[in-house]
This record gives C-alpha cells, structure tokens and sequence, in this order.
C-alpha cells in the first residue's frame, strides 16, 4: 500500500499552502585604512591594546571566528577593499577562508554571496559624478582581483543614494544594490524585495530593502546565545507568516566585536532554518529565483545612519551632539583642494593627450599591483612619454588615489574634528599636495591651510590648520630621517 493516511494528506496540503519565507542576513565588513599615508605603516593604536592596532583586534574577534564557525558560507556579505588588503597581507589564513567561501557557494548556488563595495567608503551623492565612477569602478576592480568574477551586487557606503549613483551602478554592470526601508517608497508587497527602480536613460536597477527593525532587533538587542530560539520566536516566526524575503542588514562586526556571543548567535540563526519556519537565502540567489516585478522609488540624499538626510557628513546633525560646523569648513578645504588637485592633473593630460578620467580609473590595476607602472603606461598608449613625463604623470596619478581618500565617510562620522578620523583626512590630502608640488612644483598648501583654519573645535579651539601644521612637521621630520617611504597602501 503506498496510499498516504488522511491525517498524512491534511499535513502535507498544509505543507503544500505553508508559506515560503526567506531570510538573509548580509554583513557588510569593512574597516576603514589606517596606514600612515606617508609611510605605509599602521601606527600603535593603544585603543586596542593588548593588539597593536584595531584590525589586529576585530580580527581575532570577529573575522576569524567568523570563518572559524563556516559562517560566510551562510550569509551575504561584502568585503570593503581597505579590510581585504589588510588580512591579505596581515591574516593570510582568515582572507583565503572567507575568498574560498565565496567561491564555494558560487559553485555550489551557480552565484556568489559576495558584493563589492565602493573603495574608499564616500559617501557618493556629495561626490562629482566622474569620482562616483572611480570610486565604483574602483571597487568592482578590488572584488574582481580577489574574488575573480564580476560582483553582481554592490554595497553603497553607509547606504547613502541618489539616482545619478545608481545609473553609474547600472552602467558598470552592477544589477542590484541594498537600501534600507526608510529610504525608499512604494508598496514593499514583497518584503525586502527584490524591487526594480527605474533610472534617467532607460536603464533600472534591482533594489533589494532591508528590515530596519528586525535589524536593530539583532544589531542592538542582540540575545545570549542560549536564547536564539526564543529570539527568532519573537521576532522572525511572526514575520514568516507569509511569503516573501526578509533581509537583516547590519555591520559584519556586529558578530564577534560588538557582541561577543554575535559568532555563536549568528551560527545558530544560520542552523535553525527548518525549525523556525524560514529558508535560507543570500540576495544574487534569491534573485536569480525570484525576479522583480514590482517598481519602487528611492529617496535621494538618504543614508542608513543618519535620519537627517546627508547631513551627518556634510553640515553636522542631531546625531553627532555638539557644534559640527567644523564638518562643513573641512568639507569645503577638502573640495577646493580637490578641485586645483584635479586642474593640475587635467592640464597635464591636456599636454600628454590622454583622457584623464579614464586613466584615473584604470589606475586602480597598479595600486592593486595588477600590473607594473610602465606596463600600465604602455597599454594605455604612454609607453612613448619620456621618463620625466612618465614620472611626472605617476606621481600625479598617485595625487590622485590620495585625493580620493580624504573623503572617506569616517571622517565627518563623529562629532570632534581633534580626532583621529578628519586628521586621516587632512593627512591624504597633504599627501596628495606634497604629490602634486613634486610632480609640477604647484604648491596648494598655502590655499589648503587657509581654507582648514575655518575649520573650528568647538571644544578646543584647535582648527583644521593647527592639525595641518603638526601632519606637515612630523612628514619633514620624517623626511629628514631618511629618504620618504613612497607608500602604497592598497584599497
Ligand atoms: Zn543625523
């Protein structure tokens, strides 16, 4: 007899009706450089004592635990550039384990479960369209070089979007991205997606919207790792009652670093699939199952982290308490230096005859050390400059990469200028300036202080120059004690 039972056929209709709900849970791992912009060393951070810098700390909290417990295997994640050049160099093991998870699932799924991410973390609607590119083009190089295929998803730094971002993601190839659902608008039927978002020139983009709250659930009340049944009972079970993808988007170190247990809690939500009533499922797979068919909206000039628009990284906000205005005057020194950084380096290619964009973008291959500087310089038809040119045109291209660190998001992130993030900052760009005097004998430097001294500490009175003067002594101090380190930190 192979008849099934009633009691069997009603269990199985109601299998049969059971909703199909899914669940992603994506990390975006990310540290920012931390190498001295003249050096190439990582100073003593004694923060993270008894490591010697934070990379050292969060590694052994997080990303190797993190690979230790098969986690990458089970989420989607992105690895920032800066992050996956420090443990390639500085924790082999841990690097070639998360590579290898990606690959894994890549062959195992026909996709991958990683994204890129835009280099340098900028927070792209404030950048010129052309540096929006660099930074994207920029990004999908750094994946491909260590990932060794296209990425079709890309994390957008602090999530901080306007449509001239997402037609440049479009236009790169990139098929999807992730936004939170404050950010968007539309009828959100299904769940965290995937959305279509239709751009200016005919092109779309697929959006995927993560769950701001059963995100914060996790991120911020986090339980014990004896409690996760009862985590996902309270917050997931309710949800699973129909169909559809639900996407927990949070900081990968929020497992391991911000919560010590987050390794352990992490591992048992990835293994308790069956028992909550949910499918695993990471965002280029889901897709490839799951086509968008619904359009929605994007609201411009929003970020993840900030309820104020952009203004966290632009004028100040209620989220870093106290007088920010010094965000503003950093930001403004930092864009005029940008600007005669960038006629500089325009003049020299109107003389050369390149397209100076262009080769910007391709540059990444040398600081990726993809390729040499003189095969770099002849497959881009150069390979006939004289050495003087040659080299002229090699130190303002590396003005270049230094002139689009100074915008990193971290550094208008928090609420005091005297802190080691805005004077990141003001370093890559004396870097790029002491770049571009070697390079022509332009000195912007004189330009550059004046516009930083309106750049106030509230608390302090230290200004954006005084922090100047200090980087510039303590280089020709360290000029003077040898020949300059010609660094290259890698993104
Ligand atoms: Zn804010």
């Amino acid at each position: 007899m192979n008849e099934s039972t009633p009691t069997q056929r009603t269990s199985s209709r109601k299998r049969a009706q059971a909703p199909i709900c899914h669940l992603c849970i994506h990390g975006h791992f990310y540290q920012p450089p931390r190498e001295d912009p003249f050096t190439g060393r990582i100073p003593r951070e004694p923060t993270a004592a008894p490591y010697a810098n934070w990379n050292e700390r969060i590694t052994v909290e997080c990303y190797e635990p993190n690979v230790r417990a098969g986690n990458f295997e089970g989420i989607s994640f992105n690895l920032g550039g800066t992050l996956a050049h420090w443990l390639d160099a500085h924790a082999h093991d841990t690097y070639e384990r998360i590579v290898a998870a990606e690959l894994a699932y890549r062959d195992r799924h026909g996709v991958g479960n990683g994204l890129a991410q835009c280099v340098h973390h900028t927070i792209l609607p404030l950048a010129r369209r052309r540096d929006k590119i660099c930074q994207v083009r920029w990004g999908i190089a750094s994946f491909e070089h260590r990932f060794g295929h296209h990425p079709q998803g890309i994390w957008l730094p602090e999530m901080a979007v306007d449509y001239e971002t997402l037609g440049v993601l479009a236009s790169e190839g990139i098929r999807f991205t992730i936004l939170s659902d404050e950010q968007v608008y539309g009828e959100l039927s299904a769940g965290g997606g995937p959305y279509r978002v239709a751009l200016p020139d005919d092109q779309e983009i697929v959006v995927f919207v993560r769950d701001r709250h059963l995100s914060n659930h996790l991120s911020f009340g986090m339980p014990d790792s004896g409690y996760v049944d009862e985590w996902l009972q309270k917050h997931v079970a309710w949800r699973c009652q129909r169909d559809g993808l639900h996407i927990i988007a949070t900081d990968g170190e929020t497992f391991g670093h911000h919560h010590r247990q987050g390794v352990h809690v992490l591992n048992r939500i990835l293994a308790a699939e069956e028992r909550h009533g949910y499918r695993l499922a990471t965002l280029g797979q889901y897709l490839q199952q799951h086509p968008p068919d619904t359009e929605i909206k994007v609201i411009e000039n929003t970020a993840w982290s900030c309820a104020h628009g952009l203004s966290r990284w632009l004028v100040g906000c209620e989220c870093t308490p106290g007088d920010s205005r010094w965000k503003g005057a950093l930001r403004r020194a930092l864009d005029n230096l940008a600007s005669d950084v960038d006629q500089i380096y325009v003049c020299e290619a109107r003389q050369l005859g390149f397209e100076p964009w262009q080769l910007r973008d391709r540059y990444i291959d040398v600081i990726l050390g993809r390729t040499s500087r003189e095969t770099f310089l002849t497959g881009n038809g150069l390979g006939h400059l004289m050495s003087e040119e040659a080299e002229r045109l090699l130190h303002l291209l590396e003005a270049q990469f230094h002139r689009q660190r100074m915008y990193i998001s971290c550094t208008f992130f928090f609420g005091q200028l005297n802190r080691y993030e805005p004077r990141y900052a003001i370093a890559n760009a004396v870097r790029a300036l002491a770049l571009t005097r070697y390079a022509t004998g332009d000195d912007l430097s004189h330009g550059f202080r004046r516009d930083l001294s309106s750049a106030v500490s509230a608390r302090t009175d230290l200004t954006g120059a005084d922090i100047f003067d200090e980087i510039v002594s303590r280089a020709e101090l360290e000029a003077r004690a040898g020949p300059p380190v010609c660094a290259r930190p890698q993104p």
